[in-house]
């Protein structure tokens, strides 16, 4: 299948299962691995707060098994960030990707909620300027101050389902 083929199959199915999308925030280097998922037919949508990325550091370690998986051989490596995002890049689907959307807030409905036959569950996603996307699953790849995982811990609290140990203080001091 060539990978225009591929792209197709993907904006395809990307119209037709809009509530299958993975959306995706955070474009960096765990974003950009999410976003390989089209290579499983899985459909996303990337949203990225800055209007462009920067790979940060200089380099990271591909053990054995890491370094098949990217068919880079059967031996560790150090590789380069940067490489490793660029190659990463320019695997995926530019148009996929929508810069400038910083999210603010994530909510999830069940079906009761919806009251519509649109699927199971579903998350919406909104950003700073006001727009939402929905979406069938959210992966949060927003890095150390993550607005995706304040916003979950925020949501598990006020239903009393935020685990009972996140509450017991650190038994070390930072
Ligand atoms: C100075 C420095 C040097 C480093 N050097 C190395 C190194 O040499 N090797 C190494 O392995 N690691 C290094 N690290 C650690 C490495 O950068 C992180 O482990 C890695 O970047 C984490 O990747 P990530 O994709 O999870 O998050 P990040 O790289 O932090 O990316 C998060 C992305 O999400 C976006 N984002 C954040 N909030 C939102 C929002 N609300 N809406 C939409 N988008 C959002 C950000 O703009 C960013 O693009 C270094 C870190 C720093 C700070």
């Amino acid at each position: 299948m060539t990978a225009e083929h591929q792209q197709q199959q993907h904006q395809q199915q990307h119209t037709s299962k809009v509530n299958d999308t993975v959306l995706i925030v955070g474009a960096s280097i765990a974003g950009m691995m999410q976003a390989l998922l089209w290579k499983a037919g899985i459909p996303y949508d990337s949203y990225e707060r800055a209007a462009e990325v920067r790979a940060l550091g200089s380099a990271l370690c591909f053990n054995a098994t890491t370094a098949q998986i990217f068919k880079f051989g059967s031996k560790g490596y150090i590789i380069s960030r940067a490489m490793l995002y660029d190659v990463l890049r320019r695997q995926v689907h530019k148009e996929r990707f929508h810069m400038d959307r910083r999210v603010v807030s994530i909510s999830q409905k069940n079906d009761i909620d919806q009251g519509n036959n649109e699927g199971k569950g579903g998350v919406t996603v909104e950003f700073q300027d006001g727009s939402t996307v929905r979406g069938g699953i959210l992966v949060g790849a927003d890095g150390a101050y993550s607005a995706v995982r304040q916003n979950m811990y925020a949501q598990l609290k006020e239903k009393n389902l935020s685990p009972a140990s996140d509450d017991v203080p650190l038994p070390i001091s930072l």
